[in-house]
């Protein structure tokens, strides 16, 4: 296998557009596009999509313009998922569809409007931000006169369902048999492709929320030292460039540690991977999601993520200053879910005449960007976001 693949080589085992199991309702080839390539066409027209751009990762979207979004997050994972999908043959077009999707569920305020909304369903099936970003998908964009949703091809789908509590894939199970949720109740793989994704997932936001981290001064380089998979690269990055110690160079030595802790990661999975390719030898992508997890990191580095990942945790996502937005944050998505269910009429009429009032609110505060979560919770409320 030589070091670099072009596009046009794939491997057996990645998935093949002209192999696919096909879109839920039956549609014409397209003339110059793979089915693919017109999944990642449809998902970037969306208006989920849209919306990304002002939905938070960590940081709420009004406090810097220099902070990542859900949108700046999917667009470096699909970079980082292509770039790898590219060495180890897999079907680039599938991933940056995968990719481009993953987010598309997220409610407005990062997890914090996640975790409210799923508790405020609890009653009611709650809220699970994979399986909803399968609801935008296939149900809630409306677009095309002959069906609900995007129509796309079961690999892309299978690759947006990254998790599934049981229920709610017994449930999937239940309406579309051996479909994408078969996979849960199975306990086989997704397709390399969608495994890819997962990992350039956690690639893509270990890094950034570094980056992020530290140029909100929430974090400091001082306090990542004690992070070996940071330090080592920043030790690497201040002996090949010692220059970089000087106070204001500081943010160079930030991004070339970064840069190097990323390619490091995206070596570690290419070399990880193809050494478990070559010792499963699926004859074919169906033969890869059997065989277990394959696209995976190193024993070492998936032991140098642990540390990153709790100290990001404890450090960053639990800063004191996070936590204060958080819980404005679960005041405003639990007002606006008590405001709608008592008075649905709030809503537009789409989701107001629905029958399912729980699940539509859900949906409709689900799709909401920050900024007008905030509008519609001062709207309904009377009472704005705290400054
Ligand atoms: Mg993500």
């Amino acid at each position: 296998m030589s070091a670099v693949l072009s596009a046009a080589e794939r491997a057996v085992y990645a998935c093949d557009p002209a192999q696919s199991r096909g879109r839920r309702f039956a549609e014409l080839a397209a003339p110059t596009r793979s089915d693919f390539q017109r999944d990642r066409d449809r998902i970037v027209h969306s208006t989920a999509f849209r919306r990304l751009v002002y939905k938070t990762q960590v940081f709420l979207n009004h406090e810097g313009d220099l902070f990542r979004t859900r949108l700046t997050h999917s667009l470096e994972v699909a970079q980082l998922g292509r770039s790898i999908a590219r060495a180890l043959g897999l079907n680039e077009d599938l991933v940056e569809a995968i990719a481009l999707a993953h987010d598309l569920g997220h409610t407005p305020f990062g997890h914090a409007g996640q975790d409210t909304l799923n508790e405020c369903m609890a009653q009611h099936g709650g809220f699970e931000h994979n399986l909803q970003s399968l609801r935008v998908v296939d149900h809630l964009e409306e677009r095309y006169p002959a069906f609900d949703g995007l129509n796309l091809t079961f690999e892309t789908r299978e690759g947006v369902l990254k998790h599934c509590a049981l229920k709610n894939a017994q449930a999937i199970e239940a309406q579309e048999p051996g479909g994408v949720a078969r996979r849960f109740l199975d306990r086989t793989q997704p397709s390399l492709e969608a495994q890819l994704c997962n990992l350039a997932d956690a690639i893509a936001y270990n890094a950034h929320d570094i980056d992020d981290g530290v140029r909100s001064g929430l974090i400091t380089m001082a306090q990542l030292q004690s992070v070996e998979l940071f330090e080592r690269y920043r030790v690497q990055a201040l002996a090949e460039h010692p220059d970089l110690a000087q106070p204001q160079r500081a943010r160079r030595l930030l991004y070339e540690t970064i840069r190097r802790m990323l390619s490091e990661q995206v070596y570690d999975v290419i070399a990880t991977t193809r050494a478990n390719l070559q010792r499963a030898a699926p004859a074919h992508a169906d033969a890869a999601r059997l065989a277990g997890p394959l696209v995976a990191f190193s024993t070492e580095m998936k032991a140098l993520a642990v540390p990153l990942k709790q100290f990001l945790f404890s450090q960053l996502y639990r800063h004191p200053q996070v936590m204060e937005t958080t819980g404005h944050a679960q005041n405003v998505v639990r007002e606006l879910y008590q405001a709608y269910v008592a008075q649905p009429s709030e809503m537009p009429q789409d989701y107001a005449h629905r029958a399912d009032t729980h699940r539509a609110v859900a949906d409709y505060i689900a799709g909401m960007t920050d900024r007008f979560a905030a509008r519609e919770h001062e709207r309904l409320t009377g009472r704005k976001w705290p400054a």
